[in-house]
């Protein structure tokens, strides 16, 4: 691997991310922007987890059906563009999905699984168009008591996007970010595995190259539990209230935005292989497709780039 000039590796956004830089016009500037980048992702986490219990968003959602809140620039931001993604991917895509994460979180900790009741009542509060934002005043509001949002499917991407805004104002020319499996080139050519879902991390099936441009995975081997045979893993088909269960065990998509990479890559795993496929053509990404019989294909433009292991 090659060595880094500079490096910083912290938690936040729920991983652990690493920003390693390599070449830089200017040693101590570039220094700078690594603090600044690190510090704006740290940031980000503490406005936009639902797991900090003073955040922005855990405001936001403790406010549902009551009243509007004032939120920043970040947070509306991010709620406007998860509504457009909502409508992109007819609804696969959905932050209000809060309530039917949690309620498989909770029952993830017991190793039990939810009620179809249980599952009814939480999925009858998912709705993105609930999400009213007033761009002007300042303000988001959740329509109906109880309902919730969570930027898990696409915080990560956009605290890529800033991180890589933060290094390229710094004068960094050549550097590689990877924030749990969302991973920015800036510069050179990289190779950036496709993980074997049923190996050790770090076991690729193939890779891809990657030059000046965002990759982001979505899968269902990261974030699970079994309860008899069945695997129950984090994202969630906002039509059914369950984990999806589309014929994909992964999929990794590229182009140059990490946030739209973020919520499409989510969106494609809930879609599946034809309808997600539809999807990546229409936003003009590229993407590889592990399948469930563990069949990996990718979109026309990554022919020459990708290649299996
Ligand atoms: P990862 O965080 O593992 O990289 P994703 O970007 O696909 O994976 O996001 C999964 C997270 O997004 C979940 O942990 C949850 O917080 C949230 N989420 C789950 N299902 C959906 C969905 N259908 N739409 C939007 N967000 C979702
Ligand atoms: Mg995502």
């Amino acid at each position: 691997m090659e060595s880094a000039a500079l490096e910083a590796v912290f938690p936040a956004l729920g991983t652990t991310n690493s920003i390693r830089i390599f070449r830089f016009e200017d040693r101590a500037a570039a220094g700078e922007a690594l603090g600044r980048a690190k510090a704006r992702v740290c940031a980000l986490h503490d406005r936009l987890s639902v797991y900090q219990p003073e955040s922005e968003l855990s405001l936001l959602n403790a406010a549902a059906g009551c009243a509007a809140i004032p939120v920043g620039e970040d947070t509306l931001f991010l709620l406007s563009q998860s509504k457009r993604y909502s409508r992109l991917s007819g609804g696969a895509f959905s932050v209000s999905t809060r309530p039917l994460s949690a309620l498989w979180e909770i029952h993830a900790r017991c190793g039990t699984v939810p009620s179809r009741v249980e599952v009814e009542q939480s999925l009858s509060l998912v709705c993105d168009e609930d999400i009213l934002l007033d761009e002007r005043a300042g303000t988001a509001e959740l329509c109906r008591f109880g309902q919730s949002v969570d930027f898990g499917g696409i915080a990560k991407g956009y605290a890529a996007d800033e991180a890589r805004r933060i290094l390229l104002d710094g004068g960094v020319t050549s550097a590689l970010l990877n924030f749990g499996g969302t991973v920015v080139s800036i510069g050179d050519v990289r190779h950036v595995g496709i993980q074997h879902p049923d190996r050790y991390t770090g076991v690729a099936m193939g890779r891809v190259a990657l030059e000046d441009a965002c990759a982001v995975t979505s899968g269902d081997y990261e974030r699970y539990y079994e309860v008899d045979g069945v695997r129950y893993h984090h994202i969630v088909d906002p039509r059914t209230g369950y984990p999806s269960r589309s014929t994909l065990r992964s999929v990794t998509l590229l182009c140059g935005c990490a946030l739209e990479l973020d919520a499409l890559s989510t969106a494609v795993f809930v879609l599946g292989e034809q309808e997600g496929l539809r999807l990546v053509q229409q936003a003009g990404a590229e993407a590889v497709f592990v399948t469930d019989k563990l069949d990996v294909f990718c979109t026309e433009g990554l022919r020459g780039n990708f290649e299996l292991l």
